[in-house]
């Protein structure tokens, strides 16, 4: 970090600076110019409390220099990591779609749900048990008998499962029931006493982006469930909310590189909630996928237009088949596979 004074600084000024720093168990570089006087502080500047610093007199700005979040940081390291859900990789070679319902519905949904899942080629199963929905008066999901439904037809197809956790009274029935992958949802991404308790699990975390969250706020929202322990987490970019209302919300594609230069952890994209439409998923899926994604994540039924929840942005079984012959070839061009 450095500490830059204003023109002209007096020496009591410099000085009470330096002892700041000093307290805070950092060492003060002092360089002084003609007309400014810069202060570096040497040492781990995450354990500064920069508000404190920037009140001090004669003060002008404090510049950091590294990035606040530690954990989720690329600083340091050369490769990405890879998160393993039940021997499953995200983030490495292999790009990982997961797919199914906006919301489990019945034990013979799910069936066919798994069964296009598996015939697909994907490795994981999405759907919500339990669903945050704008009107208190929509369907809010069948709850914990979802879980059972899904789980069920899960292990008969091999399937990791991806679902929702909207409260953190329901954690321990998540990992009773065998959840592989806890879903964070746009709307809690900065839910942090959620995230801590997440955090305390070594389950793999899906972190939706929040729809008016900064990339900055993201990577801190994913600081506090690492900070808690659990290192296992996936960013999923779902959209964010903008002046355009042709499409339910604004695909940051732009988010992939970024992150990806940020953090050392997997990228995912969910194109449905982005488009809101089943024909604009391919789309935005084959520019994921091109952008460097290490996923997806898709809404998928096995008639949409019977579905309980999102049914506009559900694919079918056929159109998921066709979506993967296409990503396929776009994985290859790219030295990944599928
Ligand atoms: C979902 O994936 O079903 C969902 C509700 O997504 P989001 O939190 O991105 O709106
Ligand atoms: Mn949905």
């Amino acid at each position: 970090m450095i500490i830059i004074m204003t023109p002209g600084a007096s020496d009591v000024s410099i000085a009470a600076v330096t002892q700041r720093l000093e307290t805070m168990g950092l060492k003060a570089h002092l360089s002084r110019g003609i007309h400014q006087t810069v202060i570096g502080a040497i040492g781990d500047e995450r354990r500064i409390n920069e508000t404190g610093l920037e009140a001090l007199p004669e003060v002008d700005r404090i510049v950091r220099v590294m990035r606040p979040y530690k954990f989720v940081s690329r600083e340091g390291r050369d490769h990405g990591s890879v998160v393993e859900v039940c021997g499953i990789p995200v983030g490495g070679q292999q790009i990982q779609v997961i797919a199914g319902p906006c919301s489990v519905e019945t034990p013979a949904q799910m069936e066919e749900v798994a069964t296009a899942v598996v015939a697909a080629g994907c490795r994981m199963m999405r759907g919500g048990a339990f669903k945050p929905r704008t009107s208190p008066y929509a369907f809010q999901g069948v709850g914990v008998e979802g879980l059972v439904m899904m789980k069920e037809a899960a292990k008969r197809h091999g399937l990791p499962i991806v679902t929702e956790l909207l409260d953190v009274r329901m954690l321990d029935t998540f990992l009773e029931y065998g959840v592989d992958v806890i879903q964070i949802g746009t709307r809690n991404m900065q839910n942090f006493e959620l995230l801590k308790e997440v955090g305390r699990t070594h389950t793999p975390v899906v972190l939706k982006r929040g729809f008016s969250a900064t990339i900055s706020e993201w990577l801190m929202a994913a600081e506090y469930i690492a900070a808690a322990g659990n290192h296992n987490i996936i960013f999923c970019e779902r959209g964010v909310r903008s002046f355009e209302d042709a499409y339910r919300n604004m695909l940051d594609v732009t988010a992939v590189p970024v992150l990806k230069r940020e953090t050392h952890l997997p990228v995912i994209i969910d194109p449905s909630h982005a488009g809101g439409k089943a024909w604009m998923v391919p789309a935005l899926a084959r520019a994921a996928i091109a952008a460097g994604a290490d996923g997806l994540l898709v809404e998928m039924h096995p008639r949409p237009v019977e579905a309980w929840s999102d049914a506009d942005q559900a694919l079918s079984p056929t159109e998921l088949n066709a979506l993967m012959v296409e990503l396929r070839g776009i994985a290859t061009v790219l030295g990944r596979t599928l």
